[in-house]
């Protein structure tokens, strides 16, 4: 192993830096967003790059086994399956699912093969699942989307951080360690993050799941008639505040009550908190996460607490703000630079002739040879296998049939392909069900670049030598690619992002002036960073947002409650989430003995009393039951849950998969699915 090298967690948004030495990794303490600290999944990160169940051979299913093979053997196998599919049923039958921990290198190459090599119109990724509803909403209130408009050191001390469906004392310890104010959590659940709220003097917003948008308009509602609103900022700065206050105005504070179940005491007082904060030098945020958008309102949802945001005046403000804390290491990346399923490079629209024009360029090709926007994650694996779906799938670094709404049915829909192949470096749930298994690299073993929740761009960097057997996903996507008469695919990560340059430049998230020389030298680049000389742009919003007239805009939306809501055969609502000592489906961290150990098993987390109900006790085996499925889980009692929800961690596989039960019910305009409330009961098994 080598020694003493600078690189970033393998894991969540945050990527907090830290260096791989022989005996393992240290936090760094000079990088700002984590100042040296590391959560547990940082600290054993190490104990991935030796695993006894690292596969570094390719794999090829033969009479019903995956049996090894050679990497031409395999890659002849899925060139000669993606002629088959694309012969028999068009260009779009071949379907491409990315991640949101991929490389900016990765990402980008994948987009472009999928689009030029395969010609399909069907990429997405499991970026979608998780902040697509904050992009969507970003996006029409500033006017461009990037996570946290600010860098995180700018929380450090705030008078009062809101965290919204965000458990960050789990997820992200190292940016809970920012937070030395008042802080105000809207969360179903009492997290160790609610917890320190509390203990803190602040307050939890306890709402019942699935009402997060009739609070966030009851709470906007209270800042306009209690005279907690920025006029002045509402005027100069925004447009739209009357449309969206005839919808906040029918929220008054006791209707909010009733559907929510926070307190109008509560509400009144996390407004004045906010605001008070705000006044003072000490500054207030409002921070979104997967609580605020994993529903079928999602976007509207976010809209909602942007619009409070913006009544309070702190968008775009130095020492306040709003932003949204990205999940997936390179969730923000990834659909910057063309994973998702209606973009291409530099966040530009594939519907857009200018933005076709100019990557079609950049790569060579007629820009009418570019597919159109293809179908978005879950309707993509739903339409896997079926007569007008694709017959070919391609995963790199996801795993659906874990990860998945409606995971059972996701898994069917697999099963049903003519060619499943994978790109991993562990063999998932997803990758155990593949006809080709194609070994790749993992972080510490590879170069190239990511993008953290504050659209800072880092390095990644090779730390040890990679098992021999395993190969880079851009040498194995050049490879296909010439196997399918395409040439133009580099393999070396600074020529493909020397290329992502060149797409992004121009682009709302422009990296043309962003180099692995700048990057190595030190330098902090946020995008936009258009020029080798500019410094790049740490807060966006300070003078203008970026709309056409330089305003954000409000949004007038309607609460309308989750798509499945309780009856007398599923009365209780389940919400799902993280613990931890896990990383999204655990394909990683439950392959690391230490968190493996630490969150035991699969548990559904209940009131004592419901449970009670219905016939168990703590440490009990449990079904929760929902239209879609069952799952198996060990009663895990604690008295601060609703009365009306059970949580769901979603780590687990097998029959303890949180997803065979949630429902697939979809925003219309981000697509991304409703994970956060559907109608269960719970009984004994
Ligand atoms: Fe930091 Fe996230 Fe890694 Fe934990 S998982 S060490 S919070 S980047």
């Amino acid at each position: 192993m080598t020694t003493g090298t600078k690189t970033h967690c393998p894991y969540c948004g945050l990527q907090c830096a830290m260096t791989v030495t022989a005996a393992g990794v240290v936090g760094a303490r000079e990088f700002p967003t984590n100042r040296g600290g590391l959560c547990h999944k940082g600290w054993t990160s190490a104990a991935l790059l030796r695993h006894p169940e690292r596969i570094t051979t390719p794999l090829v299913r033969s009479e019903g086994e995956l049996r090894p093979t050679t990497w031409d053997s395999a890659l002849n196998a899925v060139a000669d399956g993606i002629r088959r599919a694309q012969n028999a049923g068009g260009r779009d039958a071949v379907a491409v699912f990315g991640s949101g921990g991929l490389t900016n290198e990765k990402a980008y190459q994948l987009g472009k093969f999928a689009r030029v090599a395969l010609g399909t119109a069907n990429i997405d990724y499991n970026g979608r699942f998780c902040m697509s509803s904050a992009a969507a909403a970003g996006t029409a209130a500033f006017g461009v989307d990037r996570g946290l408009p600010f860098p995180v050191s700018d929380l450090t001390g705030a008078g009062a951080v809101m965290l919204w469906g965000a458990n960050v004392a789990e997820t992200m310890p190292p940016l809970a360690g920012h937070f030395t104010g008042r802080l105000i959590v809207a969360d179903p659940r009492r997290t160790p993050t609610a917890q320190r709220a509390l203990d803190g003097g602040g307050l939890h917003l306890q709402l019942a799941p699935g009402t997060d948008l009739a609070l966030a308009l009851g709470l906007m509602h209270v800042a306009v008639l209690d005279g907690f609103i920025d006029r002045e900022y509402v005027q100069r700065r925004t447009v739209g505040f009357e449309e969206a206050w005839l919808s906040a105005a029918h929220w008054w504070p006791e209707r909010a009550e009733r559907v929510t179940g926070v307190p109008v005491d509560q509400m009144r007082r996390a407004v004045e908190m906010l605001w008070d904060a705000r006044q003072s030098d000490a500054g207030s945020y409002i921070l979104t996460a997967r609580g605020a958008e994993q529903h079928a309102t999602g976007t509207d949802t976010v809209a909602a607490v942007i619009g409070l945001a913006l009544t309070l005046g702190l968008p775009g403000r130095r020492g306040s703000g709003y932003g949204c804390l990205t999940g997936q290491g390179n969730g923000q990346g990834g659909r910057e630079h063309g994973l998702k399923a209606d973009q291409l490079p530099g966040y530009r629209k594939i519907t857009d002739p200018a933005a076709r024009e100019h990557v079609a360029a950049v790569w060579g090709v007629d820009p009418a040879e570019l597919p159109g926007p293809g179908l978005s994650a879950y309707t993509l694996l739903d339409a896997l296998g079926r007569p007008a779906g694709p017959r070919a799938l391609l995963v790199h670094g996801a795993n659906p049939a874990v990860s998945a709404p409606r995971a059972g049915h996701v898994a069917e829909r697999l099963a049903a392909l003519d060619l499943l192949v994978v790109c991993d470096f562990v063999l998932s749930e997803t990758a155990a069900m593949a006809d080709v298994v194609l070994p790749v690299l993992q972080w510490a073993e590879e170069e190239g670049t990511m993008t953290n929740l504050e659209g800072r761009v880092l390095r990644r960097r090779r730390a040890v030598e990679p098992p021999a057997g395993a190969r880079g996903e851009l040498w194995v996507l050049a490879e296909l690619a010439r196997r399918l008469g395409r040439t133009g695919f580099a393999s070396e990560p600074v020529e493909v992002f020397d290329e992502l340059r060149r797409a992004s430049a121009g682009g709302p998230a422009d990296y043309a002036g962003v180099s692995y020389a700048r990057l190595d030298a030190g330098e902090a680049l946020h995008w936009p960073c258009p020029d080798e000389t500019h410094p790049g742009t740490p807060r966006l919003f300070l003078d203008r947002f970026a709309t056409p007239n330089g305003r954000a805009r409000f949004a007038a939306v309607a609460h309308r409650g989750p798509a499945e809501v309780p009856d007398a055969q599923y009365p209780l609502t389940a919400t799902t989430g993280r613990v931890l000592t896990h990383y999204q489906s655990g394909a990683q961290t439950r392959r690391v003995p230490e968190l493996a150990e630490a969150a035991g098993g699969m548990f559904v987390q209940v009131h004592p009393d419901i449970a009670r109900q219905a016939g168990l006790v703590d440490g009990d085996a449990a079904a929760v039951v929902s239209r879609r499925g069952t799952v198996r889980a060990a009663v895990r009692c604690d008295d601060t849950m609703r009365l009306d929800t059970v949580f769901l961690p979603f780590h687990f596989p097998g029959a303890g998969r949180a997803n065979l039960i949630t429902n697939p019910a979809l925003d219309p305009r981000s697509s991304m699915p409703e994970f956060k409330a559907c109608a269960v009961r719970l009984e004994p098994t």
